[in-house]
Protein backbone atom coordinates (compact mmCIF):
# COMPACT_ATOMS: atom_id res chain seq x y z
CA UNK A 1 0.00 0.00 0.00
CA UNK A 2 1.18 3.23 -0.75
CA UNK A 3 0.65 6.19 1.56
CA UNK A 4 1.17 10.12 1.41
CA UNK A 5 2.74 12.37 4.65
CA UNK A 6 1.71 15.93 4.10
CA UNK A 7 2.89 19.00 5.50
CA UNK A 8 4.64 22.38 5.20
CA UNK A 9 7.89 20.93 6.77
CA UNK A 10 9.01 24.83 7.38
CA UNK A 11 11.46 23.22 8.44
CA UNK A 12 11.08 19.42 8.82
CA UNK A 13 12.07 18.72 12.63
CA UNK A 14 12.94 15.49 14.19
CA UNK A 15 9.27 15.00 15.13
CA UNK A 16 8.45 14.67 11.35
CA UNK A 17 11.20 12.00 10.85
CA UNK A 18 9.89 9.93 13.97
CA UNK A 19 6.71 9.56 11.60
CA UNK A 20 8.31 9.37 8.74
CA UNK A 21 10.11 6.57 9.78
CA UNK A 22 7.15 5.03 11.39
CA UNK A 23 4.91 4.95 8.27
CA UNK A 24 7.72 3.82 6.29
CA UNK A 25 7.48 0.49 8.44
CA UNK A 26 3.66 0.61 8.22
CA UNK A 27 3.48 1.17 4.30
CA UNK A 28 5.43 -0.07 1.15
CA UNK A 29 6.28 3.65 -0.34
CA UNK A 30 5.77 6.94 1.14
CA UNK A 31 5.67 9.80 -0.32
CA UNK A 32 6.40 12.65 1.31
CA UNK A 33 3.88 15.84 -0.22
CA UNK A 34 5.74 19.06 0.61
CA UNK A 35 2.83 21.55 0.95
CA UNK A 36 2.97 24.90 -0.26
CA UNK A 37 3.45 27.78 3.28
CA UNK A 38 0.16 29.69 4.03
CA UNK A 39 2.09 30.69 6.83
CA UNK A 40 3.29 34.40 6.67
CA UNK A 41 6.05 34.01 9.22
CA UNK A 42 7.56 31.44 6.81
CA UNK A 43 11.29 30.91 6.22
CA UNK A 44 12.36 28.65 3.72
CA UNK A 45 11.35 28.33 0.06
CA UNK A 46 9.91 25.01 -1.30
CA UNK A 47 12.74 24.36 -2.77
CA UNK A 48 14.66 25.07 0.16
CA UNK A 49 12.06 22.73 2.41
CA UNK A 50 12.11 19.88 -0.41
CA UNK A 51 15.79 19.81 -0.40
CA UNK A 52 15.89 19.65 3.46
CA UNK A 53 13.33 16.96 3.66
CA UNK A 54 15.33 15.05 1.20
CA UNK A 55 18.29 15.20 3.00
CA UNK A 56 16.62 14.11 6.40
CA UNK A 57 15.02 11.02 4.11
CA UNK A 58 18.20 10.09 2.67
CA UNK A 59 18.71 6.47 4.36
CA UNK A 60 14.81 5.73 3.46
CA UNK A 61 14.45 3.65 0.04
CA UNK A 62 11.07 3.15 -0.04
CA UNK A 63 10.45 7.42 0.55
CA UNK A 64 9.96 9.72 -2.35
CA UNK A 65 9.75 13.54 -1.51
CA UNK A 66 7.53 15.92 -4.22
CA UNK A 67 5.43 19.85 -3.82
CA UNK A 68 1.92 19.71 -3.48
CA UNK A 69 0.73 22.64 -5.82
CA UNK A 70 -3.24 21.88 -4.99
CA UNK A 71 -5.78 19.94 -3.14
CA UNK A 72 -4.22 17.47 -1.31
CA UNK A 73 -6.54 14.63 -2.60
CA UNK A 74 -5.31 15.58 -6.28
CA UNK A 75 -2.00 14.94 -5.22
CA UNK A 76 -2.75 11.09 -3.78
CA UNK A 77 -4.89 10.55 -6.96
CA UNK A 78 -1.49 11.68 -8.90
CA UNK A 79 0.78 9.50 -7.05
CA UNK A 80 -1.43 6.38 -6.94
CA UNK A 81 -1.82 6.52 -2.80
CA UNK A 82 -4.38 5.02 -1.06
CA UNK A 83 -3.50 6.50 2.67
CA UNK A 84 -2.81 10.09 3.94
CA UNK A 85 -0.54 9.69 7.19
CA UNK A 86 -0.47 12.47 9.71
CA UNK A 87 0.98 12.69 12.84
CA UNK A 88 -0.99 13.46 15.95
CA UNK A 89 0.17 15.58 18.95
CA UNK A 90 -0.31 16.15 22.28
CA UNK A 91 -3.28 19.03 22.72
CA UNK A 92 -4.87 20.66 19.64
CA UNK A 93 -4.10 18.82 16.63
CA UNK A 94 -6.93 16.24 17.12
CA UNK A 95 -9.77 18.73 16.00
CA UNK A 96 -8.12 20.07 12.88
CA UNK A 97 -6.79 16.52 11.92
CA UNK A 98 -10.60 14.94 12.01
CA UNK A 99 -11.73 17.82 9.88
CA UNK A 100 -9.84 17.27 7.29
CA UNK A 101 -9.89 13.55 7.20
CA UNK A 102 -13.45 14.00 6.92
CA UNK A 103 -12.85 16.13 4.42
CA UNK A 104 -10.60 14.27 2.25
CA UNK A 105 -12.60 11.29 2.71
CA UNK A 106 -15.93 12.90 1.36
CA UNK A 107 -14.29 15.02 -1.85
CA UNK A 108 -12.13 11.81 -2.78
CA UNK A 109 -13.06 8.45 -0.59
CA UNK A 110 -9.24 8.26 0.71
CA UNK A 111 -9.00 7.22 4.12
CA UNK A 112 -6.12 9.45 6.83
CA UNK A 113 -4.13 7.31 9.25
CA UNK A 114 -3.48 9.16 12.43
CA UNK A 115 0.02 7.84 13.74
CA UNK A 116 0.41 9.24 17.97
CA UNK A 117 4.08 11.48 18.09
CA UNK A 118 6.47 10.01 19.38
CA UNK A 119 7.02 10.73 23.19
CA UNK A 120 10.22 12.66 22.97
CA UNK A 121 8.86 14.83 19.92
CA UNK A 122 4.88 15.33 20.81
CA UNK A 123 5.55 19.23 21.67
CA UNK A 124 7.92 20.35 18.72
CA UNK A 125 6.31 22.14 16.27
CA UNK A 126 7.72 24.26 13.22
CA UNK A 127 6.74 26.95 14.17
CA UNK A 128 8.19 27.07 17.47
CA UNK A 129 11.63 26.16 15.91
CA UNK A 130 10.86 28.83 13.54
CA UNK A 131 10.03 31.42 16.82
CA UNK A 132 13.24 30.06 18.41
CA UNK A 133 15.86 30.18 15.62
CA UNK A 134 14.74 33.26 14.41
CA UNK A 135 15.73 34.86 17.64
CA UNK A 136 18.92 33.60 18.05
CA UNK A 137 17.92 30.23 20.01
CA UNK A 138 20.24 26.78 19.39
CA UNK A 139 17.36 24.55 18.05
CA UNK A 140 19.65 21.86 17.04
CA UNK A 141 18.74 19.26 19.01
CA UNK A 142 15.10 18.91 17.78
CA UNK A 143 15.77 18.82 13.83
CA UNK A 144 17.75 16.92 11.78
CA UNK A 145 21.80 18.02 11.23
CA UNK A 146 21.60 20.24 7.84
CA UNK A 147 18.39 22.09 9.42
CA UNK A 148 20.72 23.08 11.60
CA UNK A 149 23.14 24.57 9.35
CA UNK A 150 20.36 25.91 7.06
CA UNK A 151 19.45 27.74 10.30
CA UNK A 152 22.34 28.51 11.43
CA UNK A 153 23.00 30.06 7.67
CA UNK A 154 19.64 32.17 7.51
CA UNK A 155 20.03 33.49 11.05
CA UNK A 156 23.78 33.97 11.68
CA UNK A 157 22.61 34.96 15.43
CA UNK A 158 21.88 31.19 16.01
CA UNK A 159 23.88 30.22 19.11
CA UNK A 160 25.78 26.79 18.47
P1 LIG B 1 0.92 21.67 8.59
O1 LIG B 1 1.65 22.82 8.00
O2 LIG B 1 -0.06 21.00 7.69
O3 LIG B 1 0.45 21.87 10.01
P2 LIG B 1 3.34 20.46 9.50
O4 LIG B 1 4.49 20.56 8.55
O5 LIG B 1 3.40 21.32 10.71
O6 LIG B 1 2.01 20.59 8.70
O7 LIG B 1 3.16 18.96 9.96
C1 LIG B 1 2.88 17.92 9.06
C2 LIG B 1 2.38 16.70 9.78
O8 LIG B 1 3.33 16.30 10.75
C3 LIG B 1 1.09 16.94 10.57
O9 LIG B 1 0.36 15.75 10.53
C4 LIG B 1 1.55 17.21 11.96
O10 LIG B 1 0.59 16.85 12.92
C5 LIG B 1 2.74 16.27 12.03
N1 LIG B 1 3.71 16.72 13.01
C6 LIG B 1 4.24 17.94 13.14
N2 LIG B 1 5.12 17.99 14.17
C7 LIG B 1 5.13 16.74 14.69
C8 LIG B 1 5.80 16.13 15.80
N3 LIG B 1 6.60 16.85 16.57
N4 LIG B 1 5.57 14.82 16.04
C9 LIG B 1 4.72 14.13 15.27
N5 LIG B 1 4.03 14.64 14.22
C10 LIG B 1 4.24 15.93 13.95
Amino acid sequence: MKAVISGSFDPITRGHVDIICRADRLFDELVVGVAVNSAKNGIFSMEERVDLVEAAVAGMPRVSVAPVEGLLVDFCADQGADVIVRGLRFGGDFDYELQMAHLNKSMSGIETVLLPAGREYGTISSSVIRSAASNGGDVSEFVPEAVARALRAKFPTVRE
